[in-house]
């Protein structure tokens, strides 16, 4: 029952009515007996999210809030001060906490995909923040190549000179993808919707047997390139799964308590 006292967590972001946040965080509160709700926001692009972060116990942050809410942040975890972004944030003694779950979120998803990350080359598609976590997570979990390839290249040596990562970094543009597939381990796609067709011309038959496609689009019902990728024997993973570890580390931040099964 909601009363005078029930917490309310929110995803701000635009656009936000395709997410399913809301049904797995409600979900989770009611079998775990917590007294929250969890609701969707649509929030445009500069939106006061000091005012709205302030009526909140939490939120997720999406597109296009991710960076815009960490001049507000009272304390940034290691994964915000890296990425320069944050999806999730909670306040705790009067203090707002930001914490960047897509690294940790896109490294346990992968991990499931049991590719041999430490050998050959990883492509990353996009440089926009999905991408910068997806370079930080691989770098971490032992990737030592990273080909990069983005549509802007100025954007693309911005997200290189901020990453930091222990990883060989080439970058290039998506129309190098033919040049690099040959020795790939893992593709991961993290553009966005308008990268669809783009994304659809790689020559995916280059790629070996034997590496993974991951696809970040969890939203798109036939995310490009991924049935070609799977049709050749490719592993592949769809977004639902970073979604799914995401959720379940902004449940434990919002809570402090694992979600119930
Ligand atoms: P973003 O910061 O807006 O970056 C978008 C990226 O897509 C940029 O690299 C951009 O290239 C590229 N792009 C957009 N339109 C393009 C076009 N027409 N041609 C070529 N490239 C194009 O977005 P983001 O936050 O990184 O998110 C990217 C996607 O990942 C989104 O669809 C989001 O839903 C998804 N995502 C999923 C999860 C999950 O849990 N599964 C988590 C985070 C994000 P330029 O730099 O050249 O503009």
């Amino acid at each position: 029952m909601i009363t005078g006292r029930t917490k309310v967590f929110a995803l701000l972001g635009s656009p936000v009515a395709h997410s399913e946040s809301p049904a797995l965080h409600n979900a989770w509160f009611a079998r775990a007996g917590v007294d929250a709700v969890y609701v969707a926001l649509e929030t445009p692009p500069g939106a006061a999210l000091d005012s709205i972060l302030g009526r909140l116990a939490g939120a997720n942050l999406t597109i296009p809030h991710k960076t815009a809410v960490v001049p507000f942040l009272d304390d940034a975890g290691a994964d915000v001060r890296a990425t320069g972004a944050a999806n999730t944030v909670v306040w705790r003694e009067g203090r707002l906490h930001g914490a960047n779950t897509d690294v940790e979120g896109f490294g346990r998803a992968v991990e499931e995909l049991g590719l041999d990350l430490d050998r050959g080359t990883a492509i990353v598609l996009g440089a926009g923040g999905a991408g910068r976590a997806v370079v930080l997570s691989l770098a971490r979990r032992g990737v030592r190549r990273i080909a990069w390839l983005n549509r802007s290249q100025e954007r693309l040596r911005d997200a290189i000179d901020a990453s930091g990562a222990g990883a060989v970094i080439e970058a290039g543009r998506l129309e190098d993808f033919g040049a690099v597939a040959a020795e790939s381990t893992l593709v991961v796609n993290a553009t966005s919707g308008g990268a669809a067709a783009s994304v659809a011309a790689l020559p995916v038959e280059s790629l070996p047997t034997g590496s993974g496609w991951v696809d970040l689009n969890y939203w798109m019902a036939e995310p490009p390139g991924l049935d070609r990728a799977y049709s050749q024997g490719l592993r592949t993973q769809r977004g639902d799964r970073m979604l799914w570890h995401q959720a379940t580390l902004a449940f434990e931040l919002f809570t402090g308590r694992t979600p119930p099964a």
